[in-house]
């Protein structure tokens, strides 16, 4: 019988044996109380489908208009990319920069290692450079800032329609989508089911 992994309370720093958990359980710390990890069932599935999912809204999200206005009869419209090039353009350059890392080059980047990840071992096979894509998603995660910019547009839609009519377009509610589903990513997946399929598939 293989031996009982160990594992280090992240509050507390106990060592402690890891335990098989039930469906839907949660193991904590005995000293601290802190947990340690729960269980996620077919986390990587889960996992893969929620990302598959954020992949087509994405594309869908900076495909097509996020909002139109109607100002004095003038229609216009902006996709996420236009807008942070017109505030490139307007010399507002920070602000571009900081709206195309947060909005388009992070979650670009995480939904890439995502598929990376997940794609290769759905289908039996350990992708390359397993660690490396791991540690880049983990640092690329915080950055991505989706919520964050549905809130600026919801006040900013919400003080524009006091000068123009807006109009709310497909991309608007697909980021709506978008912003749930990477929430729903982040609760699904777990690194710990990650590492045992690789270790199966090595083995
Ligand atoms: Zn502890």
């Amino acid at each position: 019988m293989p031996e009982a992994k160990l594992i280090a309370c992240h509050e507390c720093d106990l060592l402690q044996r890891e335990t098989p958990l039930p469906r839907g359980g949660v193991v904590r710390c005995a000293r601290c109380g802190a947990e340690l990890y729960r269980s996620h069932p077919q986390s990587l599935d889960r996992t893969l489908a929620c990302t598959l999912g954020a992949v087509a809204l994405f594309v869908i999200a900076n495909a097509f208009p996020i909002v139109g206005l109607n100002i004095q009869g003038q229609p216009t419209e902006a996709t996420l990319f236009g807008t942070v090039q017109a505030l490139y353009d307007t010399d507002m350059r920070l602000v571009a920069g900081l709206a195309f890392v947060t909005t388009l080059l992070m979650p670009t980047l995480e939904l890439a290692a995502m598929c990376y990840l997940l794609l290769p071992l759905k289908f039996g096979r350990v992708p390359h450079q397993l660690a490396f894509v791991f540690r880049l998603l983990q640092a690329v995660q915080p950055w991505g800032m989706v919520e964050v910019f549905m809130l600026g547009i919801i006040v900013a839609l919400v003080k524009l329609a006091h000068i123009a009519t807006v109009i709310p377009g497909i991309a608007m509610w697909s980021f709506g989508g978008l912003m749930l589903l990477f929430a729903a990513m982040a609760a699904s997946f777990d690194p710990r089911v990650l590492w045992a399929a690789h270790d199966d598939k090595i083995s």
